[in-house]
């Protein structure tokens, strides 16, 4: 009898340890111990940008910072992850991140798998030409022209469905990469965001370099992406974007990260992913 009990415990004490095993082994690996795992771009000056000496700056990452916080996690239990614009879905449902803060525009097409918080801001797809190029101005421009854009992007889905569906328009894991052949003139122009194009056209190094067309071409609104059905964290990501438009901060980042680019921002939208 005594025997037996003994047993008992000890095969209830195994099965604890191991389901407690699972659960750290990846049931929810964007949560790492006390620390949260948030998704952003890594090569996006402006936005999101890992610096070289390891830091992280950028619109994108102080949202993402703002957002930690109030969730409970202070700036030094945050760990980034690179999450390029093809990989931003995946990386949500494979809980390799719990959140996404990544220039991330809400469509019903991402919203078939993944959820949204926000939006947070909004941008509008454009061009970045050669500084000396006056032959594309718009659009239609593109048809004959060489384009480069990013996989699994808005910004490439805009171009070959409506904008220019003739462009012989290459796709590459991230702008940065579309940036160097516009420079050596594999590539004519380059289109995204107007935030993202801004951001590269006032570095440094690229100055007097390339131009933005400043056509406006659609309207992108970045939310933050969330595992689909997650409605708890996308209420309190809500609660977070809106205390910090109501606190300044929203103004404050927006002015550090993109004042230095000259970009005009639009004011920052309604929350409407409820
Ligand atoms: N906002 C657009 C998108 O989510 C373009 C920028 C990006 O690729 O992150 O596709």
């Amino acid at each position: 009898m005594k025997l037996r009990k003994v047993s008992t415990a000890v095969v209830a004490a195994m099965a604890l340890a191991l389901s407690v095993s699972a659960c750290g082994g990846g049931a929810d690996k964007g949560k790492d111990g006390d620390k949260i795992v948030v998704g952003i771009k890594y090569d996006q000056p402006g936005l999101g940008l890992k610096t070289t000496d390891g830091k992280f700056t950028g619109f994108d990452v102080d949202v993402a910072t703002y957002v930690a916080k109030e969730l409970g996690y202070a700036a030094d239990k945050i760990e980034f992850k690179q999450t390029p614009s093809a990989e931003r879905e995946n990386a949500l449902s494979n809980g390799d991140v719990k959140f996404i803060v990544a220039s991330y525009s809400i469509n019903d097409k991402r919203k078939a798998k993944v959820d949204f918080a926000g939006p947070y801001f909004l941008a509008h797809q454009d061009l970045l030409v050669r500084a000396d190029d006056t032959s594309i101005t718009k659009a239609e421009d593109l048809n004959a022209k060489k384009l480069c854009s990013v996989t699994g992007s808005t910004s490439a889905q805009n171009v070959k469905e409506k904008l220019a569906p003739k462009a012989d328009l290459q796709t590459l894991g991230g702008y940065s990469e579309c940036l160097n052949g516009l420079q050596s003139k594999q590539v004519d122009a380059l289109t995204t965001d107007d935030s993202i194009l801004a951001g590269y056209a006032s570095q440094k190094e690229h100055q007097g370099k390339f131009k933005l067309a400043g056509l406006k071409l659609s309207d992108e609104k970045y939310g933050i992406g969330i595992k689909k059905g997650d409605k708890d964290l996308q209420g309190k990501i809500n609660k977070a974007l809106e205390k910090m438009k109501s606190d300044g901060s929203w103004e404050k980042a927006v002015k550090a990260n993109f004042g230095p680019a000259n970009y005009k921002n639009e004011a920052a939208p309604e929350i409407t992913e409820k």
